[in-house]
């Protein structure tokens, strides 16, 4: 998969709040990271166009290749972890009260989140637009369907719809999160895990940051900018931390110090917890508490 020889789109205003003051904060040539002056959101321009970067997503290689430049470079090594995150995270949303029922997962990959919750949903349904990724989450989930939230009928809704690592990819953040909400219950839940912009780990890493995976994460939110995409769509905001863990070689392969993973023999199938990576949100309907 190669993104080269896609055109480009410039994006002149803040794809969250409309607004075009802004700063560049990194460049990624031919990327920029623009800072939103009023929401404080940071996004790509120049980007991919839509429908270059959903080819993308449908191509098998996604999830699998570790030659390609966009995707999961490993994703089947970060199983391991992401399993350890998800179970964490699954014990988080039942403790928030926000298990039981149905559940939809967007953007579910092959499953991992929707094994990890086991049983504390009644039904489970993924949607994805890798048909290949999908061949193993149908084993986690009653549903799998192909594509993005807008293949489910219009009248279908859910007591829980989970986005972890997605909102980071999505284009039109409004128009996707009140498509989102038409998908709930009355007094259900939308629960979306992003990398947090204003964490620790963007601060300490700079360009090293991992979720600056460009040119697929378009737009990096923090809590100001994820409480405002809540308020624009009716939704209140209560906020939680996703502990990452990851693999101790990817994390020193990350930093550059593949130098100390020798060193580090018989450690390297290690996970580490990373805390702070990433910021949760649980949106519910203005009156439906928070
Ligand atoms: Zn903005």
């Amino acid at each position: 998969m190669e993104w080269r020889g896609c055109s480009l789109e410039e994006v002149s205003r803040c794809p969250l709040c409309g607004d075009e003051g802004r700063e560049e904060v990194y460049n990624f040539p031919p990327f920029k990271v623009m800072r939103c002056h009023r929401c404080s959101a940071a996004y790509l321009s120049p980007r991919l166009r839509e429908e270059d970067m959903v080819g993308f997503y449908q191509d098998p290689s996604y999830y699998s290749s570790s030659s390609s430049p966009l995707g999961y470079s490993d994703y089947s090594a970060q199983a391991k972890g992401l399993e350890k995150s998800f179970r964490v995270l699954a014990k988080k949303l039942k403790n928030m009260g926000v298990t039981g029922g149905s559940l939809l997962e967007i953007g579910c990959g092959p499953g991992i989140l929707l094994k990890a919750v086991g049983d504390l949903f009644s039904h489970k349904v993924g949607v994805d637009f890798s048909r290949s990724a999908l061949e193993k989450a149908k084993a986690y989930a009653h549903e799998v369907v192909v594509g993005g939230i807008e293949v489910l009928p219009k009248t279908r809704r859910f007591d829980t719809v989970v986005g972890v690592s997605l909102i980071e990819h999505v284009y039109e953040p409004i128009a996707f999160m009140r498509s989102v909400v038409s998908h709930v219950e009355e007094d259900g839940a939308i629960v979306m895990v992003t990398p947090d912009f204003d964490g620790i780990w963007r601060k300490v890493l700079g360009e090293r940051w991992p979720s600056f995976k460009v040119p697929e994460h378009v737009i990096f939110y923090n809590r100001n900018s994820l409480r405002l995409l809540g308020e624009v769509c009716g939704l209140t905001s209560s906020f939680f931390y996703f502990t990452q863990f990851a693999l101790l070689s990817l994390v020193l392969n990350s930093l550059g110090m593949d130098g100390l993973l020798k060193a580090l023999d018989g450690l390297q199938g290690l996970s580490l917890p990373l805390p702070h990576t990433m910021l949760g949100v649980v949106f519910k309907r203005q009156g439906h508490g928070s």
